[in-house]
């Protein structure tokens, strides 16, 4: 383990008992005033710390760390993760265009995931050489044949199999089974790859696997990967080698963390032995594709608290953030620690922390108990560094946050806030 670093859960802490909140020592009230509420912070060396657990715990083998680019795509958080060597999981052709546009080197580092390519955002991934294709399904392999006939380029592909293992977590992101849309059954897996291998232009290149997210365990893991490597043993004794096995992204992080959360160093060797545990003995190189672990407990979303609001026996702080800005406890019930940024003398009590949007399910909490706050004072939604800009909208014609990275004891605008221009720039009477 890099000795200069140390682990730490958040980057987020008070100066001292009853003192203010801040990012790495950097004032979550200097940057509210500076740049305006609601407002994502990141750490920068949070996410490189995180990076580099991952390259740590995998140094005695091959491997790429391709960080899963829907979790966080900001352009700023992109080029930070290759210059320190990682690659790219993308499911769309614009995360693509991200991350050619952020760190265009490391393209060669991308693999491509989804369930549903089309042939335009295929022609542009093999254009840009990009590592391999994640394949879902046959129709999409002879798709991806045919886009490669048309340019007479060879596609690398993985098939992403489904290994039918289950993994505890919320339905919602549980992608493993095979009642999930995801993967093509890992049954039926050696057949195609048999099929595939005769084709001039398709590469039977590597094989992948995802089996959902937010997976605290690394049992699940273990039992994927134990799984895929039977399958890649097999089909290298009839002579297709495969050369990447691709572990998928999904560990967890502990929400209900606190200061005495387990300690993410620990998680992720516990992640690496299972793994390794089921590859013992197999060479060539391994992916792995985290998202959220890197980059969600190194963000916070700092908001204004508007007002609060008693409605009989029910206390709401309405809070100038909304589920526009962090949908995860509206979509999946999430729950994220909410502090405020100076606390006040007073004991806690329950409130319901809402935002303004005309949902009632608009809501970031309920039933919490949090110590006293007043309109003006600012919140800060603990672990919002993943899947939380990334799954924004403009509902209620609300403009995007602000984001900003703290380096060390500096701090940037790495996304200004939008305005009504950005809104109305598309439309048409
Ligand atoms: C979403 C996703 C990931 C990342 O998941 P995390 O839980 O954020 O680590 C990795 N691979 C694929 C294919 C995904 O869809």
């Amino acid at each position: 383990m890099n000795s200069d670093l140390k682990t730490s859960l958040r980057p987020f802490h008070h100066d001292r008992a009853g003192g203010a909140l801040s990012c790495d020592g950097v004032s979550l009230g200097t940057l509210a005033k500076k740049y305006g509420t609601p407002l994502y912070v990141y750490s920068a060396n949070q996410i490189a710390e995180r990076l580099d657990l991952f390259q740590q715990a995998f140094s005695g083998r091959d491997h790429l760390v391709c960080y899963a680019v829907k979790a966080n795509s900001s352009l700023a958080i992109l080029k930070l993760l290759a210059e320190r060597g990682a690659g790219f999981d993308i499911v769309s052709g614009g995360e693509l265009e991200r991350v050619i546009a952020a760190a265009p080197e490391a393209v060669g580092r991308v693999v491509f995931s989804g369930v549903g390519k089309t042939a335009t955002e295929i022609d542009r991934a093999l254009e840009m050489e990009i590592l391999e294709f994640n394949v879902e399904s046959e129709s999409e392999l002879a798709l991806l044949a045919e886009c490669a006939r048309m340019i007479k380029k060879r596609a690398r592909f993985a098939l992403r199999v489904n290994p039918d293992v289950f993994a505890e977590t919320h339905p919602y992101i549980s992608t493993g089974l095979r009642e999930h849309k995801f993967g093509i059954d890992i049954r039926r897996a050696a057949e195609i790859y048999r099929k595939a291998a005769k084709s001039r232009w398709l590469e039977p290149h590597g094989i992948s696997v995802h089996i959902g997210s937010q997976i605290r365990s690394a049992q699940p893991f273990g039992a994927a990967m134990d799984r895929v490597v039977k399958l890649v043993t097999q089909l290298k004794r009839e002579g297709i080698a495969l050369k990447v096995v691709d572990a998928g992204g999904g560990l967890g992080i502990d929400y209900h963390g606190g200061e005495d959360g387990a300690d993410p160093a620990a998680k992720v060797l516990e992640y690496a032995a299972a793994i390794e545990k089921a590859l013992a003995g197999s060479d060539g190189k391994l992916l792995i594709e985290p998202g959220r672990f890197i980059v969600a407990q190194a963000g916070a979303l700092v908001t204004r608290v508007l007002n609060v609001k008693k409605n009989g026996k029910k206390t709401f702080v309405i809070t100038d953030a909304a589920m526009n800005d962090l949908i995860r406890p509206a979509l999946y019930q999430a729950y994220h620690e909410i502090v405020p940024v100076k606390p006040r003398a007073g004991r806690a009590r329950a409130v319901d922390v809402v935002g303004p949007v005309c949902e009632t399910g608009d809501f970031f909490a309920r039933d919490r108990m949090l110590k006293p706050v007043e309109a003006g004072d600012l919140v800060a939604l603990l672990d919002a560094g993943a899947y939380g800009m990334a799954q924004s909208s403009n509902y209620n014609t609300r403009f995007r946050p602000a984001e900003v990275l703290v380096e060390g004891k500096q701090h940037r605008l790495i996304r200004r806030r939008e305005e009504m221009k950005d809104l109305l720039a598309t439309e048409i009477i």
